[in-house]
Formats: C-alpha cells, structure tokens, sequence
C-alpha cells in the first residue's frame, strides 16, 4: 500500500434528529499518516474508534459551520486527546474554523468542563488541554486554511450558503491521490460546484425537499429545508461541475429501506448526474484515485 493511499470515511451521515445507525455529521480524510477530521457530530469518536483512529491520531479538525449537529462531539474529540495525552505525547489538538461563531464556539467549548479539568490536573494531567483555534475569514473565492508539514496534504475553504446560519464553509482536501470536497451544510450552490471542479469524490448532504414539499407545507420543516441542498438541484449542480463520484450525507429524511436508499440517487439522476452516486451510511469507506 502506497504511504499517499487516500480514503474518504463517513463518520456520521445522520442530523440532530436520532436515528438507529446513523451518528452526527462527520467526515474523515486519510492521508498517509494525515488525519483530518471534517465536523464533530453526535458520536464522532465512537465512529473514529470503530474505523480504527483515536483523537491523539488526528492532524487537525476542520469546523464547517455552528450548528450543534455539526459540533455536538467537538469538546469530547478535545478531552479524549487530553486524557490520552500521557500516554502518546501528542501535540496540542488543531482546529481550523471560520472566524466569527464558529470560533467563538471553539474557543469557549471546554469552559463547562472546567471543573473536571481542575479535578484531572490535581491527580494525573499535568497540564490543561490544549487546543490551537486556527480562524480564518470565510471568503467567496477558495482560499487555502491549512496544509500538512510535508506539504503533501492541503486543505482550502470557500463560504457556502446556509444563511440564515452564518460563517459556512465548504472543504476541499487535497493530496497526492487526487481531492475530495465536503460540503457542510449548504443550498446548493456555484461556489461548492467550481470547489469540486478536478476533485475525485463530493461529499454532499442531501435533503429531499422537493419530494417532501407537499408534506412540509406550513410546517418548520419547510424553512430548515430552504437551507438545505435539494437532491435533484444538487444532480444539476454535481453534473456541471464534473465530479466523477458524488457522496450523499446528512440524509432527511433518513432513509430506512432500499426502497428510501434509492430515492435519493433517483433525484440526483434525474437532476442530470451520471457519475457514481454513493447515498452513504456510517463507516462507508471510499478511495481516493
Ligand atoms: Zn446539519
Ligand atoms: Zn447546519
């Protein structure tokens, strides 16, 4: 196995609304040994355990945006890697995250835990844990927001369109075996298609609004799902930008059967798509090539 093998695994394609199987929003880019996680939703370290990463392994964690489905097992990713400090001597955990709320949330999460940390320090940590908020301005253009030591590995951010929720962006990974780009939460919209332009594998959440529209007439659920990609607009969109291989996540409504399963690539198709289209679950592992 080349040392540059990259790998694509879905840490949770769930949203804040339970559901059997399916933990919180998260994405896991594989690297060489660069780890990145993409989101901390609902059960993020569990999903990485499963796939065989615990957060002393991880390189950075990359925030898309503050909704709780998003952030949820953001202060768990910290203190797991602080307790497990000791014994690995990793560094200090890395968050990159757009200015503003995002940051705002980075920086203050560990504050309710304060008390523990105090207990912890008088018996086995030495120190407090420590996390590197690395902010940066969401802009319309993509603009590069980290990259790893060798250079190998190079992360960029464009701002997407989840308003009323502020401060949103997309991610694209690049790496020696091709890129991949994670959504967040977003309409659908120009800024990810140009995003994934040349890249190998788009992961996308997936709402299918305009099957649901009668349903969610006059409900809240016809605003939420104003801010979130519609399946058939996302085909369109997949299809111009030329991405071989679209990923669906953060699925509602989440699917419960084949039948459910196939619904979603249906709307992607007849939106024009006629790449791959995986409707992912957790733990689905794709490679980058
Ligand atoms: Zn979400
Ligand atoms: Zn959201």
């Amino acid at each position: 196995m080349s040392t540059s093998r990259t790998t694509v695994t879905l840490t949770g394609t769930g949203v804040p609304h339970p559901e059997v199987g399916r933990a919180g929003a998260g994405v896991c880019v594989r690297s060489g040994d660069t780890i990145l996680q993409f989101d901390a939703g609902r059960a993020t370290v569990m999903r990485l355990k499963e796939m065989g990463v615990t957060p002393h392994q991880l390189s950075a964690v990359f925030v898309t945006h503050v909704h709780s489905d998003h952030v949820v097992d953001l202060a768990d990713v910290a203190l797991t890697r602080w307790i497990q400090q000791e014994m690995y001597r990793c560094g200090p955990l890395t968050v990159v995250c757009p200015s503003g709320k995002p940051e705002r949330f980075a920086r203050r999460m560990l504050e309710p835990f304060d008390d523990d940390i105090a207990l912890r320090m008088e018996h086995v940590q030495p120190a407090p844990p420590r996390v590197d908020v690395v902010a940066f301005d969401p802009s319309p253009t993509p603009r590069e927001v980290w990259r790893s030591e060798d250079s190998s590995v190079v992360v960029t951010a464009v701002a997407v369109h989840h308003e009323p929720v502020p401060d949103a962006v997309a991610y694209r990974v690049d790496t020696p075996s091709g890129a991949v780009v994670i959504s967040g939460d977003t309409r659908v919209c120009a800024e990810v298609g140009s995003l994934a332009r040349g890249a190998a594998i788009l992961v996308h959440e997936a709402c299918r609004s305009r099957a649901m529209a009668e349903a969610t007439k006059g409900t809240p659920f016809e605003a939420i799902f104003e801010y979130h990609a519609d399946t058939v607009a996302l085909g369109e969109m997949a299809a111009q930008s030329g991405v071989p291989h679209l990923v669906l996540t953060h699925l509602i409504p989440a699917p419960r059967n084949d039948k459910d399963v196939a619904s979603f690539a249906d709307d992607v198709r007849s939106g024009g798509y006629q790449g791959t289209i995986s409707v992912g679950r957790d733990l689905d592992e794709f490679v980058v090539s």
